[in-house]
């Protein structure tokens, strides 16, 4: 789960790492009023999405004086921000984050993330702030430091000095970027997060360390346990279709190709996504309708593929095991009539009772193409999104 900037900033104050003073409004009035509590004659405008990338789009913006504040928060507020990391539908600006300005001496990059091949707790640190990390990572990878934590010792004073002397930190400094770095690891532990980065982490021309930016991944499957951190989320940030599919049950992933696809295992469906590529299409997405999936679910997922206007064709690729391949396709045909589905359907059954079930499909009015094996249909399903993508 993500949550916003301004949030993640709340939690750093609370484990002491220091972020700017600012506050959160979702009006130009509000923006313009925020200002008269932050010292300073210049002030920061940042909508707040859940992706990062803002700033080289206009997302977030130096205001001169509180006309330019009031100005740029209600260019931002109502409208949707397109980042390299949001796809190109954006994510909507519902609220900004006025914050006071500092003068800028340096700009690092320091994040803490559970590094899977290690088994370990990892910080990544680099000169090179306010970049793309994947940038740098591939450009000058000898700027980027990583370090990797003990889980029984902790996080040790000397691994901190270790990173201050590769940001060159001294005095103060030093100690102040010890407090950011504990901080981050309790964050990381008590609220069971998979990540934080902070990027820019600035040194400011009076010498002060800030968090400047702020990003807190948290672990889907742990963010149960703490409420608090529940309370943070944002659903006008994520994606309808996938909150649509964790009702249903139903593990969805949105993908920009144009060819649905509908699965039952999670393995069966990455197969099946990669035969759609062999065969020169592109799946429109992830879903897996689970094991012992039901006519009614089956429905859903139609439902859910079909909401998306990409979408040319639809693969479906079930294992009738648990449940057998007459009774899905039943489900199939009632999605279909119910649905009003306008695409080319291909559907691929096998197991117990697959040839009742073929028949059903072959005999019905609703020109669903029932293939004899996954190969030829992936193959007609690309052939078919195809010659419907170039008729619209
Ligand atoms: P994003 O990563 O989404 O582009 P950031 O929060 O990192 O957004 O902001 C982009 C840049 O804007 C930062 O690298 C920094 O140079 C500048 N910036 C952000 N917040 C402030 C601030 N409070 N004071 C001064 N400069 C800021
Ligand atoms: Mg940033």
């Amino acid at each position: 789960m993500n949550i916003h900037e301004y949030q993640a900033k709340q939690l750093f104050k609370a484990f002491g790492i220091s972020a700017p003073q600012g506050e959160i409004v979702s009006t130009a009035d509000d923006a313009v009023q925020a200002t008269h509590s932050i010292p300073g004659d210049a002030w920061v405008v940042k909508a707040q999405v859940h992706a990062g990338g803002r700033g080289k789009v206009g997302g977030v913006k130096l205001a001169k004086n509180t006309d330019e504040v009031r100005q740029y928060a209600s260019d931002m507020l109502g409208k949707r921000l397109v980042t390299k990391q949001t796809g190109v539908d954006g994510l909507p600006i519902n609220s900004v984050l006025i914050e006071k300005t500092y003068p800028i001496k340096r700009e690092f990059y320091l994040s803490i993330l559970v590094d899977r091949a290690t088994e370990r707790v990892m910080f990544v640190s680099s000169v090179a702030g306010g970049m793309d990390i994947e940038e740098v990572a591939e450009q000058t990878p000898e700027k980027i430091v990583t370090l990797l934590v003990d889980p029984a010792a902790g996080l040790q004073s000397y691994q901190c000095r270790k990173v201050a002397f590769d940001l060159s930190l001294q005095g103060a400094q030093i100690r102040a970027l010890e407090k950011i770095m504990q901080g981050m690891y309790r964050l990381l532990i008590e609220k069971d997060a998979s990540q934080i980065e902070i990027n820019p982490l600035v040194e400011t021309d009076d010498g002060e360390l800030l968090a400047l930016d702020a990003k807190i991944n948290f672990d889907d499957n742990a963010v149960a346990l703490h409420p608090d951190i529940l309370a943070f989320r944002d659903q006008s940030q994520e994606d309808e279709k996938e909150n649509k599919a964790q009702e249903f049950d139903l593990n969805y992933i949105t993908l920009d190709g144009s060819i649905g696809c509908m699965v039952n295992g999670a393995g069966l469906a990455m197969a099946t996504m990669d035969l759609v590529k062999l065969k020169g299409g592109a799946p429109a997405n992830f879903l897996d309708v689970g094991g012992g999936t039901t006519p009614e679910k089956v429905c859903e997922a139609f439902k859910l593929i079909l909401s998306d206007k990409s979408v040319k064709a639809v693969l479906v690729n079930i294992f009738g095991g648990i449940v057998q391949c007459d009774v899905i396709a039943q489900g199939i045909l009632t999605a279909v009539d119910e649905v009003h589905v306008q695409v080319p359907v291909i559907v691929r059954l096998e197991g117990t009772n697959v040839e009742k079930g073929k028949a059903l499909l072959n005999n019905s009015d609703f020109g669903v193409v029932a293939a004899d094996d996954l190969a030829s249909a992936a193959e007609q399903a690309v052939a078919l999104a195809n010659k419907e993508g170039k008729a619209a």
